[in-house]
């Protein structure tokens, strides 16, 4: 009798347990596959996209969801798509003291304690393979950055070179470039310190950053000489952006230990011709460079004056184009 009546009750909070273990363990069942898999395959790569898509699309396979959100001071942002709906769970990946960055799930729909519990499984097959990637993009990274300034080295100079090149010829944009020398630097170093010297090559970086366009790309190519990439640009831009960065040097005050060190630079320009090599733009460039060092220094040369019929006239054309477009644009914006 008693056992009878114990039989007979129902008890609504256990069967919902033990539904919901049912379904969990299937779904834990599911996902030791998935896991086992994905574990594999994150060790294939160490690239980050590469990284997060896997994770993404085995992760999908298990739970639903509309958005997915990655985001690392380190790596930057991905996004699977712009969708915001209105539930979200979000975990921050942290590995002993490294933050590993934040990752977030959204759906219209509010996620099952189950579904977080299998996520966070899921999320523990990343976090090494993460870490891995983001410290081969942080050697990456620094070794194509000059150490002092913090700007493009030669490697990055000559990536970014060919790069560019390549997209001028497919979409017929113009490309130039400035080879950039500050004058007498043996004097400033011998004058000041060694120390000054580094300080001005830092802040002659800065000045120069500022004074670019956001598109132009700063390099270090050397000791005390710099090459600015002007994509979209053609010999009359480089001139004007040129001159630009020589003014602004000028205007400069360049201090270290309280102490205000005069800085000049000498600029040489060159545009890229469909037949030419980009070896070749940056010899003429260079070149041109060295004409502005004779003429005196603290000057631009551009490559391409030489070939007009008369170069003197064909200067101050290239500036009166200067000052009309800038008028331009001062009244449009
Ligand atoms: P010019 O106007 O003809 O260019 O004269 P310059 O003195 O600038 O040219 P030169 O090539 O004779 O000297 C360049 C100097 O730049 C010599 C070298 O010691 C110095 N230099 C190169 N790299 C660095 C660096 O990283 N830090 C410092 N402080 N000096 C550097
Ligand atoms: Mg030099
Ligand atoms: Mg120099």
């Amino acid at each position: 009798m008693t056992t009878k009546k114990k039989a007979d009750t129902v008890d609504f909070t256990k069967a919902r347990l033990v539904s919901t273990y049912n379904e969990l363990s299937k779904h834990l069942a599911d996902s030791d596959d998935i896991i086992s898999r994905l574990t594999r395959r994150l060790q294939t790569t160490l690239d980050i996209k590469h990284i997060i898509n896997m994770f993404v699309e085995e992760v999908g396979k298990l739970i639903s969801f509309d958005q997915f959100e990655y985001s690392c001071e380190k790596a930057g942002n991905y996004i699977t798509s712009e969708k915001r709906a209105a539930h979200s769970c979000s975990y921050k990946l942290k590995l002993q003291n490294d933050n590993l960055g934040e990752v977030s799930f959204t759906r219209s729909k509010k996620f099952k304690e189950e579904e977080l519990a299998i996520l966070e499984r899921l999320m523990g097959t990343l976090v090494f393979p993460l870490k891995n990637a983001l410290m081969y993009k942080q050697a990456l990274d620094a070794s194509l950055q000059d150490a002092l300034t913090g700007c493009g080295n030669k490697r990055a100079l000559d990536a970014a070179l060919s790069r560019e090149a390549e997209i001028s010829k497919r979409h017929n944009h113009p490309l130039s470039i400035v080879t950039i020398d500050i004058d007498h630097f043996k004097n400033i170093n011998d004058q000041y310190g060694h120390a000054a010297g580094d300080d001005i090559l830092k802040q002659l970086v800065d000045c120069m950053s500022n004074s670019a366009r956001k598109s132009d790309l700063c390099f270090r190519s050397g000791g005390e000489e710099f090459v600015v990439l002007l994509n979209k640009t053609n010999e009359v831009g480089a001139r004007i952006i040129a001159e630009r960065l020589r003014l602004a040097v000028t205007k400069t005050r360049f201090v270290h230990s309280d102490k205000i060190i005069p800085v000049t630079i000498s600029l040489g320009t060159a545009t890229f011709r469909n037949n030419e090599t980009v070896e070749s733009l940056m010899e003429r460039s260079d070149k041109a460079l060295y004409k502005a060092k004779n003429g005196g220094r603290n000057r631009v040369v551009s490559a391409e004056v030489r070939e007009r019929k008369e170069p003197s006239t064909s200067t101050a054309t290239a500036t009166a184009t200067a000052t009309a477009s800038t008028s331009t644009k001062q009244q449009s914006a």
